[in-house]
């Protein structure tokens, strides 16, 4: 929430006390309350974690939806270096390759940007750690994921820390959907629940397609589209099942 600072000094205050009848001690108080009571005087950052191999059109748009449903000053995407539930599975693009298509992607955000801080950090990206270094005194951090992955909530590292650090916030996705989106947050765990259409759109089906020669207009940003064949991604993965 936009905070309004407008400096004062001591003849300031002593000019609203005189106006106001009060005293000059009061006046300092009454107008650092009234700061207090309209803003709370906490930032509220969003972070929004992925591998993002790459970035498609619901990760976009759940991070302009969650600027919106949750009223963020900031919503930092965190591209993961190494993303330790994946490796293994497939090939993973190199996190550059990735980042550069993440800048392009979420640009058109209104506050959000994309940090490197998971990369440029040695050994696996644990979400923890990551908001351990985004915690200030004056912030309030909310951690946003879909459903699939607010799921495996338990399988994390320090997963109560996780939830201590920041507010959980879950988007529905489709193909995952359960009678309500609290049943797919493993017991023991808060979370609020925020609104996203249903787009069918998964990373993994995305490099199927590129795979198998199929278009992804329209499920990626254009930019995204032009990086993958760039750099020549996916062109193995015709075989990866699709969600
Ligand atoms: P992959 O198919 O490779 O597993 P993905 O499409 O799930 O990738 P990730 O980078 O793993 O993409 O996802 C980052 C975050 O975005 C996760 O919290 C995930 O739940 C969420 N997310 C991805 N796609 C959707 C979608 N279609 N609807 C809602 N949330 C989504």
């Amino acid at each position: 929430m936009p905070v309004g600072m407008i400096p004062l000094g001591l003849k300031d205050y002593a000019e609203i006390s005189s106006w106001l009848g009060i005293s000059r001690r009061l006046a300092e108080r009454r107008l650092v309350c009234v700061v207090v009571s309209q803003t709370d005087g906490r930032r509220r950052v969003g972070v929004f974690g992925g591998t993002f191999d790459p970035p498609h059109m619901a990760h976009v748009l759940l991070a302009a939806e969650a600027v919106h449903q949750l009223d963020l000053d900031e919503l930092i995407v965190t591209v993961a270096g190494v993303p330790w539930q994946k490796v293994g599975e497939r090939q993973i693009s190199p996190p550059e390759v990735r980042l550069a298509m993440c800048r392009s992607a979420f640009a058109p955000v209104e506050r959000a940007h994309v940090s490197d801080i998971e990369i440029r950090r040695s050994g696996d990206s644990y979400t923890v750690d990551t908001l351990v270094a985004l915690s200030e005194p004056q912030t309030t951090l909310f951690l946003l994921l879909g459903e699939d992955a607010a799921a495996g909530l338990d399988s994390w590292r320090r997963p109560h820390d996780v939830a201590s650090l920041a507010t959980i916030a879950v988007f529905p996705r489709r193909g995952h959907r359960q009678n309500a989106l609290r049943a797919a947050v493993p017991k023991g765990f808060e979370a609020v629940d925020l609104e996203l259409v249903g787009l069918e759109v998964s990373s993994t089906d995305i490099r199927r397609r590129v795979g198998a020669g199929e278009p992804i207009d329209g499920l990626v940003p254009a930019s995204v589209k032009s990086l993958v064949a760039q750099h020549e991604l996916y062109s193995g993965a015709a075989g990866e099942s699709g969600r």
